[in-house]
Protein backbone atom coordinates (compact mmCIF):
# COMPACT_ATOMS: atom_id res chain seq x y z
CA UNK A 1 0.00 0.00 0.00
CA UNK A 2 1.02 3.11 0.46
CA UNK A 3 3.90 4.27 2.15
CA UNK A 4 3.00 7.65 3.74
CA UNK A 5 -0.32 6.05 5.25
CA UNK A 6 1.88 4.34 7.78
CA UNK A 7 3.98 7.01 8.91
CA UNK A 8 2.81 8.87 12.22
CA UNK A 9 4.07 11.99 13.76
CA UNK A 10 2.81 12.19 17.35
CA UNK A 11 3.73 15.59 19.45
CA UNK A 12 4.85 15.49 23.20
CA UNK A 13 3.78 19.17 24.52
CA UNK A 14 3.53 20.06 28.25
CA UNK A 15 5.54 21.79 31.10
CA UNK A 16 9.00 21.58 31.60
CA UNK A 17 9.57 18.97 33.62
CA UNK A 18 6.31 16.63 33.40
CA UNK A 19 8.17 13.78 31.69
CA UNK A 20 7.77 14.10 27.74
CA UNK A 21 11.53 13.01 27.54
CA UNK A 22 11.31 10.16 29.89
CA UNK A 23 7.83 8.70 28.40
CA UNK A 24 8.98 8.83 24.65
CA UNK A 25 12.01 7.17 26.04
CA UNK A 26 10.06 4.48 27.49
CA UNK A 27 8.24 3.80 23.60
CA UNK A 28 11.85 3.16 22.90
CA UNK A 29 11.29 0.00 24.98
CA UNK A 30 8.18 -1.10 24.03
CA UNK A 31 7.65 -4.62 23.46
CA UNK A 32 6.14 -3.36 19.74
CA UNK A 33 9.02 -1.84 18.63
CA UNK A 34 10.36 -3.85 15.49
CA UNK A 35 13.41 -5.82 16.49
CA UNK A 36 14.54 -4.92 12.89
CA UNK A 37 14.08 -1.71 13.27
CA UNK A 38 17.49 0.80 13.22
CA UNK A 39 15.93 4.43 13.64
CA UNK A 40 17.11 7.79 14.12
CA UNK A 41 17.45 8.93 17.86
CA UNK A 42 18.18 11.93 18.98
CA UNK A 43 17.53 14.04 22.25
CA UNK A 44 14.04 15.24 21.36
CA UNK A 45 13.09 13.58 18.20
CA UNK A 46 13.02 9.61 17.57
CA UNK A 47 11.86 7.43 14.93
CA UNK A 48 10.69 4.20 15.89
CA UNK A 49 8.99 1.19 13.59
CA UNK A 50 6.33 -0.30 15.28
CA UNK A 51 4.45 -3.94 15.24
CA UNK A 52 0.65 -3.47 15.86
CA UNK A 53 -1.79 -5.81 15.21
CA UNK A 54 0.89 -7.16 12.22
CA UNK A 55 0.76 -3.77 10.23
CA UNK A 56 4.44 -2.24 11.16
CA UNK A 57 4.05 1.54 11.13
CA UNK A 58 7.01 4.48 11.06
CA UNK A 59 6.32 6.72 13.99
CA UNK A 60 8.26 10.01 14.54
CA UNK A 61 7.71 11.27 18.30
CA UNK A 62 8.84 14.68 19.35
CA UNK A 63 9.49 15.97 22.71
CA UNK A 64 11.06 19.29 22.45
CA UNK A 65 8.50 21.51 21.09
CA UNK A 66 8.81 24.91 22.67
CA UNK A 67 5.19 25.54 23.93
CA UNK A 68 5.19 29.16 22.78
CA UNK A 69 5.40 28.63 19.43
CA UNK A 70 2.60 28.29 17.17
CA UNK A 71 0.66 24.93 17.56
CA UNK A 72 -1.01 25.70 14.06
CA UNK A 73 2.40 25.19 12.58
CA UNK A 74 3.24 21.90 14.17
CA UNK A 75 2.33 19.36 11.23
CA UNK A 76 1.29 16.22 13.67
CA UNK A 77 -0.94 12.87 13.57
CA UNK A 78 -1.27 12.96 17.18
CA UNK A 79 -0.98 15.38 20.65
CA UNK A 80 0.13 13.99 24.00
CA UNK A 81 -0.97 16.93 26.33
CA UNK A 82 1.08 16.00 29.32
CA UNK A 83 1.07 17.24 32.96
CA UNK A 84 2.34 15.87 36.21
CA UNK A 85 -0.48 14.46 38.63
CA UNK A 86 2.25 16.09 41.64
CA UNK A 87 2.02 19.24 39.90
CA UNK A 88 -0.87 21.76 39.78
CA UNK A 89 0.65 24.33 37.72
CA UNK A 90 1.03 21.92 34.95
CA UNK A 91 -2.01 20.96 34.87
CA UNK A 92 -3.29 24.68 33.91
CA UNK A 93 -0.37 24.55 31.32
CA UNK A 94 -2.22 21.26 30.04
CA UNK A 95 -5.43 22.88 30.06
CA UNK A 96 -4.55 25.93 28.10
CA UNK A 97 -2.70 23.82 25.57
CA UNK A 98 -6.21 21.94 25.17
CA UNK A 99 -7.74 25.34 24.71
CA UNK A 100 -5.50 26.51 22.28
CA UNK A 101 -5.16 23.19 19.92
CA UNK A 102 -8.60 22.83 19.90
CA UNK A 103 -8.93 26.64 18.60
CA UNK A 104 -6.14 26.58 16.08
CA UNK A 105 -6.77 22.56 14.54
CA UNK A 106 -10.21 21.65 15.54
CA UNK A 107 -11.29 18.44 16.70
CA UNK A 108 -9.78 16.16 13.61
CA UNK A 109 -6.15 15.51 15.46
CA UNK A 110 -6.00 13.06 17.75
CA UNK A 111 -5.69 14.43 21.48
CA UNK A 112 -4.52 12.19 24.53
CA UNK A 113 -3.64 14.10 27.82
CA UNK A 114 -1.64 12.51 29.66
CA UNK A 115 -1.19 12.87 33.73
CA UNK A 116 2.60 11.71 34.40
CA UNK A 117 4.12 10.58 37.42
CA UNK A 118 1.37 8.57 38.94
CA UNK A 119 3.50 6.73 40.98
CA UNK A 120 3.71 10.13 43.33
CA UNK A 121 0.64 8.75 44.78
CA UNK A 122 1.11 10.79 47.88
CA UNK A 123 1.79 14.61 46.42
CA UNK A 124 -0.99 14.12 44.18
CA UNK A 125 -2.37 17.22 43.25
CA UNK A 126 -4.92 16.40 40.65
CA UNK A 127 -7.68 14.19 40.63
CA UNK A 128 -8.41 11.91 37.97
CA UNK A 129 -12.08 12.68 37.93
CA UNK A 130 -11.42 16.22 37.19
CA UNK A 131 -8.51 15.08 34.70
CA UNK A 132 -11.67 13.07 32.66
CA UNK A 133 -13.58 15.98 32.81
CA UNK A 134 -11.69 18.22 31.03
CA UNK A 135 -10.76 15.68 28.18
CA UNK A 136 -14.11 15.30 27.96
CA UNK A 137 -14.49 18.83 27.53
CA UNK A 138 -12.16 18.94 24.61
CA UNK A 139 -12.87 15.67 23.15
CA UNK A 140 -9.66 13.93 24.22
CA UNK A 141 -9.14 10.53 25.68
CA UNK A 142 -7.45 10.78 29.33
CA UNK A 143 -4.60 8.27 30.53
CA UNK A 144 -2.36 8.19 33.63
CA UNK A 145 0.93 6.90 33.32
CA UNK A 146 3.56 6.89 35.32
CA UNK A 147 7.40 7.02 32.99
CA UNK A 148 8.82 6.09 36.31
CA UNK A 149 7.64 2.62 36.89
CA UNK A 150 6.99 2.09 33.18
CA UNK A 151 3.67 2.11 33.60
CA UNK A 152 0.86 2.12 30.77
CA UNK A 153 3.76 3.74 28.98
CA UNK A 154 3.04 1.05 26.47
CA UNK A 155 -1.07 1.18 26.12
CA UNK A 156 -0.39 5.35 25.23
CA UNK A 157 1.92 4.33 22.64
CA UNK A 158 -0.53 1.32 21.00
CA UNK A 159 -3.54 3.26 21.94
CA UNK A 160 -2.18 6.71 19.94
CA UNK A 161 -1.41 4.78 16.94
CA UNK A 162 -4.85 2.86 17.24
CA UNK A 163 -6.69 6.27 17.75
CA UNK A 164 -5.11 7.83 14.96
CA UNK A 165 -5.58 4.77 12.43
CA UNK A 166 -8.83 5.28 13.48
CA UNK A 167 -9.45 8.42 13.08
CA UNK A 168 -8.01 8.14 9.60
CA UNK A 169 -9.77 5.00 8.75
CA UNK A 170 -13.36 4.82 10.85
CA UNK A 171 -14.96 1.64 10.55
P1 LIG B 1 10.39 17.03 30.32
O1 LIG B 1 11.03 18.34 30.67
O2 LIG B 1 8.91 17.15 30.20
O3 LIG B 1 10.99 16.33 29.14
O4 LIG B 1 10.61 16.10 31.61
P2 LIG B 1 11.70 14.94 31.82
O5 LIG B 1 11.34 13.73 31.05
O6 LIG B 1 13.06 15.51 31.61
O7 LIG B 1 11.48 14.62 33.37
C1 LIG B 1 11.66 15.61 34.37
C2 LIG B 1 11.96 14.94 35.69
O8 LIG B 1 10.83 14.19 36.14
C3 LIG B 1 13.12 13.96 35.64
O9 LIG B 1 13.85 14.05 36.84
C4 LIG B 1 12.44 12.61 35.52
O10 LIG B 1 13.23 11.58 36.07
C5 LIG B 1 11.19 12.83 36.35
N1 LIG B 1 10.08 11.97 35.93
C6 LIG B 1 9.63 11.76 34.66
N2 LIG B 1 8.59 10.92 34.67
C7 LIG B 1 8.36 10.58 35.95
C8 LIG B 1 7.40 9.73 36.60
O11 LIG B 1 6.55 9.09 35.99
N3 LIG B 1 7.47 9.66 37.97
C9 LIG B 1 8.41 10.35 38.69
N4 LIG B 1 8.38 10.18 40.02
N5 LIG B 1 9.32 11.13 38.11
C10 LIG B 1 9.30 11.26 36.76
Amino acid sequence: GDQNSSYYKIVALGAPGVGKTAITQQFMTSEYIAFDSSMDQSEHEKTISVLLNGVESTVEVLDGIDIQGDLEDIRADAFLVIFSIAHRDTFDTAVQLLQELRMDLGTDRTTILVGNKSDLVRKRKVTTEEALEVANQYEAKYTETSAALNHNVDELLVGTIDHIRYKLNPS
